[in-house]
C-alpha cells in the first residue's frame, strides 16, 4: 500500500512519522475520512473543506492547497489502483519538543492512506444493529467544539469499549444535559410517531456529518418531514426508525436501543428508502479518480 506522508508517496512500512510529533505526543492535530464508490470520491471538497476549518480553529497551518490535498488524495487512489475505498487524511502539528507549545513545531505534517474499511459486517445492514446509550457523556461543546474533527478521539472510544462491553456493535451518548447527540463515530436519525425525521441539531454538540447532511437534502427530495431538532433516551426508545449516518458506516438502521425494541424490530421504510436512495446518490457523485473513465 502507498501512503502520502510529507510529499512523497511510500510504501506503507517506509510511511513514518517523528516520536515527537505533536499529533502523537497530545492528539494535537485533525483528520477526515472519506469515501471512494466506483472510482469516484464522494464529498472530496465537502471533506476538505471541513480539514481545513478544524485546523483553523486550531490555528494549524496546513502546508498544502486545498487543490494539493485533492490531487494527492487521487494520485493516493490511482497509485493503489483502488476504486471503492476509504481514505484518511491527517494533518498533525508536526514534530516539535516535549512541552506543549505548538510554536515548536515548525511544519504540521500530512499524511492520506487509502484502504478498505467495513465497519459493521455486511448482514446488519439488513437485519438492523443493536446498540445501547453509554454512560460517557459528550464532551461539552462549550469546552471543547464537537464539529472540530481532532485527533483526539478518547471519548469516543470510551464510547465504543462501552459498546462492546455491553456486547453491542455501536453506542449512542448524551450530552450533559440528557439530550441524545450521536454515535461514537456517527450521527443519529429517528422516525418519530408523527412519521418525521428527527436528528440533534449541530449546537447540540455533535459533529456535523457530511452524510448526515446528504440524508437531510434526501429525505426532503423525497418530502419527508425533517427537524433537527434534541431529543431524549425516552423519545428514541419509542422511535417507529432508528439509523446511523457516517462516512464510515454509511446508512445503518437500528433495531433495538438498550434492549428496547424499536418500531417492528427491523428496519422501517424510511430508512430502507434512504439507504436505498443515499446508494445511489453516492455512485452518481464525486470527483474522478481515474478522469479518462468519463470520456
Ligand atoms: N460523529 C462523529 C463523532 C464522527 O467521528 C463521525 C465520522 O467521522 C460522524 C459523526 C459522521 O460524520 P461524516 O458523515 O462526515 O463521516
Amino acid at each position: 500500500m502507498q501512503v502520502y506522508i510529507d510529499g512523497q508517496f511510500l510504501p506503507q512500512e517506509e510511511a513514518k512519522i517523528s516520536v515527537f510529533d505533536h499529533g502523537f505526543l497530545y492528539g494535537d492535530g485533525v483528520f477526515e475520512g472519506i469515501r471512494a464508490y466506483e472510482g469516484r470520491v464522494f464529498k472530496l471538497e465537502e471533506h476538505i473543506e471541513r480539514l481545513y476549518e478544524s485546523a483553523h480553529h486550531l490555528m494549524l497551518q496546513i502546508p498544502l492547497t486545498r487543490e494539493e490535498i485533492l490531487e494527492n488524495t487521487l494520485e493516493v487512489l490511482r497509485r493503489n489502483e483502488l476504486r471503492d475505498a476509504y481514505i484518511r487524511t491527517v494533518v498533525s502539528r508536526g514534530r516539535g519538543d516535549l512541552g506543549l507549545d505548538p510554536k515548536k513545531c515548525s511544519q504540521a505534517t500530512v499524511v492520506i492512506i487509502a484502504d478498505h474499511i467495513s465497519l459493521f459486517p455486511r448482514e446488519y445492514y439488513e437485519q438492523g444493529l443493536s446498540i445501547v446509550t453509554a454512560t460517557t457523556r459528550q464532551r461539552g461543546a462549550d469546552t471543547q467544539e464537537p464539529r472540530i474533527k481532532s485527533l483526539n478521539y478518547l471519548n469516543n472510544i470510551l464510547i465504543k469499549m462501552e459498546a462492546s462491553q455491553a456486547g453491542a456493535m455501536e453506542a449512542v451518548v448524551l450530552n450533559a444535559r440528557g439530550y441524545v447527540v450521536e454515535g461514537s463515530g456517527s450521527n443519529i436519525f429517528i422516525v418519530n410517531k408523527k412519521g418525521e425525521l428527527v436528528t440533534p441539531p449541530a449546537y447540540l454538540g455533535i459533529l456535523e456529518g457530511i452524510t448526515r447532511n446528504v440524508v437531510i437534502e434526501l429525505a426532503m427530495e423525497e418530502d419527508l418531514v425533517v427537524r433537527e431538532q434534541p431529543f431524549t433516551r425516552h423519545d428514541l426508545y419509542i422511535a417507529r426508525e432508528c439509523f446511523l449516518t457516517g462516512t464510515a458506516a454509511e446508512l445503518i438502521p437500528v433495531v433495538s436501543v438498550d434492549r428496547r425494541q424499536i418500531g417492528n424490530g427491523s428496519p422501517g421504510p424510511q430508512t430502507r428508502l434512504l439507504m436505498q436512495k443515499f446508494q445511489q446518490y453516492a455512485r452518481r457523485q464525486g470527483v474522478p479518480v481515474y478522469p479518462q473513465e468519463e470520456k
